[in-house]
């Protein structure tokens, strides 16, 4: 291989990242960046051999049948739905504390999100919210459709309760693990959970790139025929010039499949990381906030570590924290049903309070696989000073 720039040098004294994808960089070392200039010296930047590869090396890594790469996870959210055939006059039912993405792509497609509660110990979909949102969409004249699942901040949602309301209501379960990727229920992936899963290579998340990227995955060819059809603008896969549906342009770059080609093979090693940092910040702040709980049949991938301090400014505690050196977020500080582009939409039952709830007490801190625990001393420190 050719001259690689040298880049190993940590930078000296660096403020607290939140999330450090320098130190992920550094860690996976040259063959990253020759793998870049393989793809750059091949010339085969779209749909070259590596997309393949990776989506054959996604399959195997989840236990799921086929993945189709794709640009984004919105893209491949929106993906599973246009393969449903999704239209106006159909409800899809949303968490309404998550990321916009989930509910978005409902609205792309004509079809209404109907918003349902989550659980304040798991920050995901409230099984009865769902059966209440179901009765709310039969009376507002919608056809239910589909559910879409998120395992918020890496934690597979509650399915043996969902799955069955799913089941009984003739719902197809779009899975949406942009956080989860990797994470097990029952020892079951994430990505083979569900009717279709969908998820986003965004570099922050748990499984990230070097820029956009995203996949989704299902259980049967003709599916993924549709899907591959649908990435490339409603082509005929055996005649490119032949248009049988309406799609998009949803294709992955070859040198972002490369780039995860690499990061996968550290993604295990990340995982285990990932859980020894969750496991001491829940040993040492359990008694000055409430930590984040996962069930235990669930493997958490820890897409963030959020807290809750009810009866506390958050406002106060946060300016406090960053007093001390320590970056936080909040994920997320308004639910989706107050939002003013999806303010609109019907809600479950007799209202969100839970959403409501956590999106006035939750906070995030610093926390990628890569933390040290010099590091993480620091930080919870600061977090005991200011919460004690
Ligand atoms: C990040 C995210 C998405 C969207 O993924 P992009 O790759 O940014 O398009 C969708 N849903 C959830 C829950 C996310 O966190």
């Amino acid at each position: 291989m050719p001259d690689l720039i040298p880049d190993t040098a940590a930078k000296p004294q660096a403020p607290i990242a939140f999330i450090d994808l320098d130190a992920q960089r550094r860690a996976i070392g040259a063959r990253m960046e020759e793998a870049i200039l393989r793809v750059v010296r091949s010339t085969q930047y779209i749909l070259g051999p590596e997309v393949r590869q990776l989506e054959a090396e996604l399959s195997a890594f989840a236990g799921v049948p086929h993945t189709l790469s794709c640009a984004n996870g919105t893209d491949a959210l929106a993906l599973a739905l246009m393969a449903w055939n999704l239209r106006p006059g159909d409800a899809v039912f949303c968490p309404a504390f998550t990321f916009a993405a989930t509910a978005e792509v409902v609205a792309w497609l004509g079809a209404t999100p109907v918003f349902v509660d989550v659980r304040e110990d798991s920050f995901n979909m409230d099984p009865a919210s769902l059966e209440a949102g179901i009765e709310t969409a039969k009376r507002a004249g919608l056809a239910p459709r589909a559910v879409i699942t998120v395992d918020l901040f890496g934690q597979p949602a509650d399915y043996d309760a969902l799955l069955p309301i799913a089941r009984a209501a003739g719902l197809k379960v779009l899975v949406d693990a942009a956080q989860s990727f990797g994470a097990t229920h029952h020892g079951t992936h994430v990505a083979a959970i569900g009717d279709m899963a969908a998820t986003s290579f965004f570099p922050a998340k748990p499984l990230g790139c070097y820029g956009d990227g995203g996949a989704v995955f299902c259980h049967d060819p003709e599916t993924l025929d549709v899907l591959q059809s649908l990435r490339v603008h409603g082509q005929d896969n055996q005649d490119k010039y032949e248009n049988v549906r309406v799609g998009m342009n949803g294709r992955l770059d070859t040198m972002q499949a490369a780039v995860l080609i690499e990061k996968l093979r550290v993604f295990p090693d990340e995982i285990a990381a990932r859980q020894r940092v969750a496991d001491r910040y829940n040993a040492a702040l359990a008694d000055v906030a409430i930590v984040p709980s996962v069930a235990a049949h669930n493997v958490s991938v820890w897409a963030q570590y959020t807290l809750r301090i009810p009866g506390r400014n958050r406002a106060d505690v946060l300016a406090a924290l960053k007093a001390r050196g320590v970056p936080t977020a909040i994920y997320y500080p308004k639910p989706l049903h107050h939002q003013k582009a999806y303010a609109r939409h019907p809600i479950a039952g007799n209202g969100l309070p839970v959403s409501e709830r956590l999106a006035a007490e939750v906070f995030s801190i610093p926390f990628h696989p890569y933390l040290d625990e010099p590091t993480q001393d620091r930080i919870i420190s600061a977090m005991r000073e200011v919460l004690a």
